[in-house]
């Protein structure tokens, strides 16, 4: 492949993840070098990994003393554990680091690739929702690149490619509506979980279903647009498109909207991540526009509070961003267990930002700690319920 950059191996994180599993895939497309690998807590994939790409270090996140001392007699050196050591994998040099962490474990891999001066390819929401100006930090002293793996940032991105930023009016995500999408209000309050995870059109992990399905998905990538094009919330909108044909759109101070549009493929947004500035054919269906129409809808938000809580969080800035992830992640987690409503999400996810005041973040350790004291106060609202 012709890479002016010269980056031709990727990092893996959260390798076992939907996002994880494409990337190795696109990697193997491309035949790109592996350097390397990290996985949380699955022990047989990461050696089944370990016996595929037979040059790449292995990082294993958790696991038992029995687990690692079994990894480590078939691995020996090339084996590392530990947060640090996922951590580690994302410095490896000269490398387009692809974070598909799920989870704030996530954030410090991202700033250590981007203080190593890789490239992120990032699909880690935490590191943007929730670090966003640390993230911003790393990004700027490792003078490295941060190209974004989500479908609709990945559109924004496209469409943004050769224009300057004073051209910007506004940026348009684009929402699938998830699966409760023209339901009303009452309708969905004790929806289940087999019908919170049924979404329409994405293939993705639990957590990232449901909130697709409170819409509080589409209010994390409003803050991660926020940060990564530096656009104001007021110049960012979100537009119900049920295909998701079209992943996202630009509109220009001249009244010219550019668009990205593909059929729902995350290996297209990752292989562009890696490839930027150029683009290499994928083995992907073709888009065929006379097979349906398109169409478009405001968001109802009095069904879907959270993307309002989203805007709100984000327009606080500072830490509230960080409360509001970590909230959500402990609601979602509840409702995924049957301990809680799925009416209950937004109110969790409200009265922690109520009670959590918004501070400044710094370091990585700021962010994990608003983090941290988010959870145990959402938590804590779970448990009396
Ligand atoms: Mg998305």
């Amino acid at each position: 492949m012709d890479r002016t950059s010269g980056l031709n191996s990727v990092v893996v994180l959260g390798a076992t993840g939907s996002i994880g599993l494409q990337a190795l895939e696109v990697a193997s497309h491309l035949d790109l070098f592996i350097a390397g690998i990290a996985v949380n807590e699955s022990v047989e994939k990461l050696a089944e990994f370990g016996r595929i790409y037979g040059d790449a270090a292995l990082a294993l996140a958790s696991g038992s003393t029995v687990e690692r001392r079994e990894l480590a007699a078939e691995f020996g050196d090339r084996i590392t554990f530990g947060q640090e050591a996922v951590t580690a994998l994302a410095t490896l040099s000269d490398s387009t680091v692809i974070n598909g962490i799920v989870g704030s474990a996530g954030l410090s891999s991202s700033v250590a690739a981007l203080e190593a001066g890789n490239r992120l390819a990032l699909a880690n929401k935490e590191s943007l929702v929730a670090g966003g100006p640390v993230v911003e930090a790393a990004r700027i002293s490792g003078n490295a690149e941060l190209i974004p793996v989500d479908s609709e940032h990945s559109a924004l991105w496209q469409s943004l490619v050769g224009e300057s930023h004073s051209s910007i009016r506004r940026l348009i995500l684009t929402a699938s509506g998830g699966p409760f999408r023209g339901r009303a209000k009452q309708e969905i309050e004790c929806a289940t979980v087999e019908e919170a995870l049924a979404h329409p059109t994405w293939d993705m992990g639990p957590r990232v279903t449901i909130d697709s399905a409170t819409l509080m998905n589409k209010a994390f990538e409003v803050i991660e647009a926020h940060y990564l094009f530096d656009v104001s919330y007021d110049a960012i909108d979100v537009v119900v498109h049920p295909q998701s044909i079209i992943h996202s759109l630009v509109e220009y101070v001249d009244g010219s909207v550019k668009a990205q549009l593909g059929e729902p493929d995350m290996r297209v947004p990752i292989q562009y991540a890696i490839t930027y500035p150029d683009r290499v054919d994928a083995p992907v269906e073709p888009l065929d526009l006379t097979s349906g129409s398109l169409t478009f809808e405001k968001p109802d938000l009095q069904v879907f509070p959270c993307l309002q809580l989203g805007y709100a969080a984000g327009r606080s800035g500072d830490s509230a961003p960080a409360v509001l992830n970590a909230s959500d992640e402990v609601a979602v987690e509840a409702f995924l267990q049957g301990r809680v409503e799925f009416a209950d999400i937004p109110r969790i996810v409200e009265s922690t930002l109520e009670a959590i005041p918004s501070i400044s973040l710094s370091s990585v350790d700021d962010v994990l700690a608003v983090d941290a004291e988010a959870r145990r106060f959402a938590s804590s609202l779970v448990d009396s319920r």
